[in-house]
């Protein structure tokens, strides 16, 4: 899967497509093509489901307002609260639903709102939009949630990494102004120096636009 194109602002037209948009909110937007080689290794919605809760567990008290034509089903078998559509807006909708966590519990605040609208043609396309108060953490946010799922298709996703990612943005997030050192980092994530310096340049590759 990739990201072909990415942007944030205000997007008007699509406050209608959910009730908690506000006009005056910011948005990330991403188009996302989903690969025929996705589908493959993240065809089994419940089973990728899952596993993202394992990675992300606050995904199970998402409430999702997804309104497709083609959402009708609901899965509740495991406590699985989001929709079902079609197999590629099924993986779609799942990354907005980890770009919502991780926009969520990095910045703190208590609602964090999205929409996935997938084009007829191809219906490979989709465009993910994302409320966030600021593009640096949006961008991290799209880009890690892309990772993550593609290291759950080939089954290299670390989940420590993962998590010590999300706490790095957090304490970045908290005070963006300031330039951390490995040193500060590695003190407040409670790891090595080395391993905070690796932290700090993968956080930085996430931070900027991917894409075309
Ligand atoms: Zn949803």
């Amino acid at each position: 899967m990739e990201i072909s194109s990415v942007g944030y602002g205000s997007y008007p037209e699509i406050l209608l497509l959910n009730s908690n948009f506000k006009p005056g909110d910011r948005f990330l937007k991403i188009v996302l093509e989903v690969h025929k080689k996705d589908v493959k290794f993240l065809g089994d919605f419940g089973e990728t489901y899952r596993s993202l809760t394992r990675l992300f567990p606050s995904i199970k008290r998402h409430q999702c307002c997804h309104d497709s034509l083609y959402a009708e089903k609901i899965r509740t078998r495991g406590g699985v609260p989001i929709k079902e559509a079609d197999i590629y807006a099924n993986i779609a909708h799942l990354i907005e639903h980890i770009i919502i966590d991780l926009i969520a519990n990095i910045s703190g605040l208590s609602s964090v709102s999205g929409v996935t609208c997938g084009y007829l043609r191809p219906i490979s396309r989709h465009d993910i939009f994302v409320e966030c108060p600021r593009k640096k953490l949006a961008l991290f946010a799209a880009n890690l949630a892309l990772e993550v799922m593609e290291n759950l298709g080939n089954g290299t996703v670390q989940k420590n990494r993962v998590k010590k990612l999300t706490k790095l943005a957090k304490i970045i997030e908290n005070d963006y102004r300031k330039r951390f050192t490995a040193g500060e980092i590695a003190d407040r994530v409670g790891c090595s120096r080395d391993e905070a310096q690796h932290l700090l340049n993968h956080y930085r590759r996430l931070s900027k636009a991917r894409g075309k």
